[in-house]
């Protein structure tokens, strides 16, 4: 065994699925490195798990009527499903809901208290008297300082962006009650950051300086020029790991401070599960931790949890976190709530079992040093113009070549010409370059360094054409479909941590079980490299049938993705947001089909239409705000869905007398709900 790895990804909030944007910054790099470092023999554990506490999945539980438990449920199996799928390779994926997580959390907290790293402050924070309990900022609701935009959250304004003190906002109400809040004291536990300033300064700015990502580091010395305050780990709130202390009631930790707990009680459980300690793995001076994460998560993985790791005192601090930069989506930047992303589920569903293609565009497109844009056009073209025409072009030719010419047997090596042996020597090249790029945490370079050696091996096929040879010269084309073959098996090798679907495949179709030697992993060094002495495949075994690895990507679908995305924009989030109701209570309502038998404007209003409605047994009339949308003349004899039970209102001067069921189309234009046959009789009852 190598060194021992504990490697974490950032634990996804789950009150959503995820999208690109997470898979490019944190999953598909994470995975690429636990399964880079599994093939060269180390001792890894993988781990990550659902991020389950919070107020915004309170916020969520509550808009939609629900217990918090139900909204994360959902999304831990969604999110659990999307990672499988994809192949991302967690050794452990957990959830800060459970039980052993509550304990890890509980005990790290009662350790830090006992270590005396807390420091106790009362203060006054907005209450709702009616809800009965204190208000995070996300729930309280005002008007701007800034922009004057009259719905801020306390905490930002999605208007114009700012973030601000839930106490700066005018007019402030609770979006629980809508009642104006009162100021009350309360108390809360703040971890002492100030007092690791001088620690974390030399341990990030100096001792790990030249490791760490140049992004990475300067966050991290903007935080620290600035100065560190103690910060807040509990919060008034009922949705969480409650703090353990008798004068903490109705107080849970605050999420940042679980959060990177998770990682390590979702360690705990796997070590169970295995038979391991876990402790090696967090504890044990010799194994490198690396998180892994995305840029906004650097101040908490890079200065808060190391504080409260060597708070803790029995802990050993991250190697290096290699934080990526953000995945922009045509041009835009990735927005859960304008519904501006690509998510995975859906990606699935519109290209099935082409999980290694997101992979490979997401990977050759990494926004590891800077803000990334993902493009449907260069997603296609990085499918037809890499995948198709280079990878899964040279290895359909060796293996159709071989099937055609000797029959699925792999031919004898002959005599080797300085052609074959540059072109051996080119490609342990691109195996060196492989492994030390992917030591670097560089994996959009890995990643192009493995498309090269299949570029090499095309090149070496379109130079030696045996196609033409073997009419002449026989014992040629043996020997270079030979060294095709050897290439083909390099492939299967190194293809594992980008494209493990097609890894497995290719080494299907090259029935890498029957040769004798072992199909590893190399470091590309001399004395196991890739060489004449040191080949793979074995003359005289049969390989199977030529597969397509890689399939085209028409134009059509790709109109179709942008089409689609346009699309989701405008319908923004698709999750209801009223609380539910029963049937008894939508039974209430009665509505019937009408038509339109008369409409004039009402005089001195712009909006307003006075319309005469036919019942069937009656007529009735009602006030609709539809004037800029319909004329007088072109809705005569409309069918359409009248709501009757309405209470009787004075509109303009007009008694209304019930409500006409309206939506909007893309423009914007108000339409009516209407039945789609003429022929449904007027007064016939919806239900
Ligand atoms: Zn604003």
């Amino acid at each position: 065994m190598g060194k021992r790895y504990t490697i974490t990804a950032a634990l996804p909030y789950t009150n959503g699925p995820i999208h690109i944007g997470h898979l490019a910054g944190v999953y598909i790099p994470a995975d690429i490195y636990s399964r880079f470092l599994r093939l060269t023999k180390n001792d890894v554990v993988f781990i990550c798990g659902s991020d389950e506490h919070g107020v915004p999945i309170t916020l969520k539980a509550k808009k939609g009527g629900v217990n918090p438990q139900v909204i994360v449920d959902k999304y831990h199996k969604n999110i659990k499903d999307s990672f499988n799928e994809f192949g991302i390779s967690f050794d452990n994926y957990s959830r800060t809901s459970s039980k052993i997580h509550h304990q890890t959390a509980s005990d790290f907290f009662i350790k830090l208290n006992k270590n005396n790293s807390f420091k106790e402050i009362e203060s006054e924070q907005f209450y709702d008297k009616q809800a009965n309990q204190f208000l995070a900022d996300r729930f309280i609701i005002g008007t701007c300082p800034k922009c004057k935009s009259p719905d801020s959250y306390g905490d930002q304004c999605e208007n114009c962006g700012t973030t601000h003190n839930a106490l700066d906002l005018i007019n402030p109400k609770s979006s629980i009650t809508g009642l104006t809040p009162e100021m009350k004291k309360t108390k809360h536990w703040f971890l002492k950051l100030d007092e690791y300033q001088e620690f974390l300064s030399n341990w990030i700015l100096n001792e790990n300086k030249s490791s760490w990502k140049s992004n990475v580091l300067g966050q991290c010395k903007s935080w620290l020029d600035d100065g560190l305050r103690p910060r807040a780990v509990t919060r008034d709130l009922d949705w969480g790991v409650p703090v353990p202390l008798e004068n903490a009631k109705g107080k849970v930790l605050y999420v940042w401070f679980d959060a990177p707990i998770g990682y390590i009680s979702s360690t705990k459980e796997w070590a169970k599960n295995q038979n391991k300690n876990w402790e090696d793995y967090w504890k044990h001076p010799d194994t490198e931790l690396i998180h892994f994460i995305g840029k906004d998560n650097i101040v908490f993985h890079c200065i808060i949890f190391p504080a409260m790791l060597k708070a803790e005192g029995s802990y050993i601090l991250p190697k290096n976190v290699p934080a990526n930069e953000f995945l922009n989506l045509e041009g835009q930047k990735i927005s859960t709530s304008k519904n501006w992303a690509v998510w995975l589920p859906e990606y699935l569903k519109d290209f099935p079992n082409k999980q290694d293609v997101l992979r490979y565009v997401l990977t050759s497109n990494a926004p590891e040093s800077k803000d990334n844009d993902f493009t449907w056009k260069d997603f296609q073209a990085k499918n037809n113009n890499e995948l198709v025409a280079i990878f899964g072009n040279f290895i359909n030719r060796v293996v159709v070549l071989t099937n055609k010419y000797y029959e699925g047997f792999v031919p004898n090596k002959n005599e080797l010409i300085i052609e074959d042996i540059d072109t051996i020597n080119l490609i342990n090249k691109s195996i060196l370059k492989i492994n030390k790029s992917l030591k670097d945490f560089k994996f959009r370079e890995s990643c192009n360094e493995l498309i090269n050696i299949s570029r090499i091996g095309n090149k070496y096929l379109a130079d030696q054409e045996p196609w033409k040879l073997i009419k002449v010269d026989e014992k040629r084309v043996e020997t270079i479909m030979y060294v095709s073959l050897q290439i083909s098996a390099i492939l299967s090798i190194f293809s594992d941590p980008f494209l493990p679907v097609t890894s497995k495949k290719l080494k299907v179709m090259l029935n890498s079980k029957s040769h004798d030697s072992k199909w590893v992993w190399h470091d590309g060094s001399n004395s196991k490299s890739f060489s004449a002495d040191n080949f793979l495949l074995k003359s005289g075994i049969k390989i199977n049938k030529a597969e397509l690895l890689f399939s085209k990507i028409e134009d059509s679908e790709i109109d179709f993705q942008i089409k689609k995305l346009n699309k989701a924009k405008k319908s923004k989030d698709l999750s209801p947001i009223k609380n539910e109701i029963s049937y008894n209570d939508f039974s209430k309502l009665e509505l019937k089909v009408g038509s339109i038998t008369h409409a004039e404007k009402v005089p001195k209003t712009k909006k307003l239409l006075s319309l005469k409605v036919d019942m069937g047994d009656h007529n009735r009339t009602i006030v609709s705000g539809i004037a800029k949308s319909y004329s007088t003349n072109e809705i005569i004899g409309q069918k359409v869905v009248v709501l009757t039970n309405l209470d009787t209102k004075i509109i303009a001067g007009v008694k209304s007398q019930g409500m006409i069921l309206l939506t909007r189309d893309e423009n914007d234009n108000q339409i009516f709900i209407q039945p789609d046959s003429t022929k449904i009789p007027d007064g016939l009852k919806i239900s």
